[in-house]
């Protein structure tokens, strides 16, 4: 087996704070059939230690950034979990990155440090002798791991660095430059030098062999100034370098043919999601609805195009569409949601709140979930979406992209739609494509015909673990 270090601020079952857990916890599972071994390492915060239950030490520091440092090596739902250890950087009340509002003021110690020892047990310091090939990090947090190599001269271990959303680039002031043990001569615009600060997301992307996000056609996007963000002229730079592999689905959790929380069903038996429509009609206080019932699941966010939503719910309630959502995020727009609620009582319902079982009842009972997003880098709902034939509606952006099928006349004339797609991503488009769900659904041969296929589409992990452990054989010489 060829082993992989992947280096991350999140892992599922651990911590989770968005889809970069999920992906970061997935990865070790759909890459041991590739031939790859894959150790997690992540920070022990609050109660983790407890979590990993029999662990070893393999490794410790007097003074990691500041303090004494040890990391755990333990197995944890088939994983292998190297936790650091350090409770001066990591042992503290509040959120993982922030507490009551505020980042973290030592942030950029806090995941360098994590960074540093990612960098230690890829050159095998890790008492155990275990020597990874191949060093993967993740998002900012991680960016520093393959700079630490490259800059203390390391060879004989590939790096792929992953950007998972480049709307978070690890921007320290340059006066930290030290603290962070980092070389002055790479404080230029060819290394981690950001507008006169340093970006640790930045120094993972000049310094790693690869660069790898979520999906292709946001790796494409990425190197435009709307999307990339400042980024951009650094990733065309790398276009070469830079490849777009999407996420999968944990087929474990997101089957509707065995999942506990709902009416099980398949392709080819679908009454059972019939049965969960009512269900969730009646869960949500929501009449009979003869149109489409759309949800969401989702942080309320502009990101997400949830003002977008808001704007023309009324004009889909009109025409007959029920609306169910559950999510919570920024206050002015869960109280436009609640607002809309309150317009049209028994067609749309407001659950504030996150609520895992709820959202698989949610997408077993739903005809179509919509995903208006300004930018996706992959998604998941949309994804769910297909899993259950509860049909997708998204704007033409990144993952969403790359995952639905927009039904259009040569699409359905093929046989081949799978959602519905619209771009630009603004209310009257969006408006339209509610339009064109109305329209769809109340033809029941090609609506069931578009459910069949969406639930054969491919969204599991395979496809993507491919691609990794390709990459990394072409790394590992
Ligand atoms: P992002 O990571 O940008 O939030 P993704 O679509 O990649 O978006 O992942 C979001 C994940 O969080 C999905 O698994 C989705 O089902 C879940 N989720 C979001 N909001 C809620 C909620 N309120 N209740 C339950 N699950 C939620």
């Amino acid at each position: 087996m060829g082993k992989v270090l992947s280096v991350a601020s999140e892992c599922v079952p651990l911590v989770k704070t968005g889809g970069l857990a999920d992906v970061v916890g997935a990865l070790p599972g759909a890459l041991a059939p590739e031939g790859w071994e894959m150790r997690v390492l992540v920070p022990a915060y609050p109660g983790l230690a407890a979590r990993l239950g029999k662990a070893k030490g393999i490794w410790q520091d007097d003074n990691l950034f500041g303090g004494p440092a040890q990391v755990l090596c333990g197995r944890l739902d088939g994983v292998t979990i190297l936790l650091l250890v350090a409770p001066h950087l990591y042992d503290r009340p509040g959120g993982i990155y922030s507490a009551e509002g505020r980042d973290h003021a030592d942030n950029p110690e806090r995941f360098a440090a994590l960074c540093w020892v990612a960098a230690e047990l890829a050159r095998g310091a890790g008492s155990d002798g275990w020597r990874p090939e191949v060093l993967h990090a993740h998002d900012w947090q991680g960016g520093l791991a393959p700079a630490y190599l490259r800059y203390s001269g390391t060879t004989g271990v590939g790096t792929v660095m992953t950007i998972h959303n480049v709307a978070f680039q690890g921007i320290a002031p340059a006066s930290r430059l030290a603290a962070l043990r980092l070389p002055p001569g790479a404080f230029t615009r060819d290394g981690f030098e950001y507008y006169g600060s340093i970006s640790t997301l930045k120094a993972g992307l000049v310094t790693a062999d690869r660069i790898t996000t979520v999906s292709p056609t946001y790796a494409e996007e990425l190197m435009r100034p709307d999307f990339g963000l400042g980024l951009e002229g650094v990733l065309a730079e790398r276009a070469g370098d830079l490849q777009g592999i999407l996420n999968g689905v944990d087929a474990a959790v997101w089957s509707p043919e065995t999942d506990a929380a709902i009416v099980p069903y398949s392709a080819r038996r679908l009454a059972g999601k019939a049965e969960n429509r009512q269900r969730l009609l009646r869960e949500f206080g929501l009449g009979v609805i003869e149109g489409p019932l759309a949800i969401v699941v989702s942080r309320l966010t502009e990101q997400k195009g949830i003002d977008l939503l808001a704007g023309v719910l009324d004009g889909f309630a009109g025409a007959g569409g029920g609306f169910a959502l559950l999510g919570t995020g920024e206050p002015g727009l869960e109280a436009a949601m609640l607002a809309a609620e309150a317009r049209w009582p028994g067609r749309v319902a407001i659950r504030i709140g996150y609520d895992e079982a709820l959202a698989h009842r949610m997408f077993a009972g739903g005809d179509a979930v919509l995903v208006p997003s300004r930018f996706e880098p992959c998604g998941l709902t949309q994804m769910y979406g297909l899993r259950y034939g509860t049909i997708p509606v998204v704007a033409a952006t990144g993952g969403l992209n790359d995952t639905v099928i927009g039904a259009s006349p040569a699409s359905l004339l093929a046989g081949a739609a799978t959602g519905i797609a619209f771009h630009p991503v603004d209310s009257v488009a969006l408006a339209g494509a509610l339009r064109r769900l109305v329209q769809l659904h109340g033809d029941p041969r090609l609506w069931s015909g578009m459910i069949r296929r969406a639930m054969k589409a491919d969204v599991s992990w395979s496809g993507p673990a491919r691609a990794y452990g390709a990459l990394y054989r072409s790394l590992a010489t």
